[in-house]
């Protein structure tokens, strides 16, 4: 199985030749049909097995080459529980969507607020955030998701752990109900399965 028999455009996949990823991961092969469908996906899987270029890639090659988004509008957001982990998905998006002309940024908690609001006032394709940051910049008018079309939800099974799960259910309320939702976690605790029933449509299990 190749990148390119998955669905992905030459350009995607002549990054990630110049990456060295060639083979892609299980959850990989399962879920990048899935995200390219429009389909929701609920991914069981752990940090580790490629789960980031599983929403990823698909996320690319889906909102591209596109409008770009309006100022203070996002088309992509990717909520994960930490700064650590949204620095590397950030990073990860960045590399992937090298020749793909999109525009990304990351706002977290902890540092200046300030260059994140300018940064989204340009209007930004793809949103890497941690849900306390996102708020904060919600309620300040720096953004707004009603033009949202892909929400992922990484680590969910964290998010819930660090107490995130009232402001996903705000922030998942202001995306347009239209928008395709990926929920990725390495266990289903009650809450994330409740979560999933609401908020998703129709999803596809996989899982790894
Ligand atoms: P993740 O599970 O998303 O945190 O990814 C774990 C690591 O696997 C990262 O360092 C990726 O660069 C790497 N990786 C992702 N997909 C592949 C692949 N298809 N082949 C080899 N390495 C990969």
């Amino acid at each position: 199985m190749t990148f390119s028999e998955l669905g992905l455009s030459k350009a995607l996949v002549d990054t990630l030749d110049g990456l060295k990823l060639v083979k892609p991961t299980p959850i990989q092969a399962q879920a990048i049909p899935l995200v390219l469908e429009g389909r929701d996906v609920i991914g069981l899987a752990q940090t580790g097995t490629g789960k980031t270029a599983a929403f990823s890639l698909p996320i690319l090659q889906r909102l591209a080459p596109g409008k770009r988004a309006a100022p203070k509008k996002v088309r992509a957001l990717i909520l994960s529980p930490t700064r650590e982990l949204s620095a590397q998905i950030a990073k990860s998006v960045k590399d992937y969507g090298r020749k793909l002309n999109m525009t990304s940024t990351v706002v977290v908690g902890g540092v200046s607020i300030r260059p994140q609001i300018k940064a989204l006032s340009t209007g930004i394709d793809i949103l890497i955030a941690t849900p306390g940051r996102l708020i904060d910049l919600i309620d300040q008018r720096a953004v707004s998701l009603n033009e949202i079309e892909v929400v992922v939800l990484d680590e969910a099974d964290q998010m819930l752990d660090i107490g995130f799960m009232p402001a996903i259910k705000r922030i998942l309320a202001m995306t347009p109900a239209a928008r395709q939702t990926l929920l990725f976690s390495a266990t289903m605790p009650k809450e994330i399965r409740e979560l999933s029933s609401r908020h998703l449509k129709d999803p596809t299990e996989v899982s790894v």
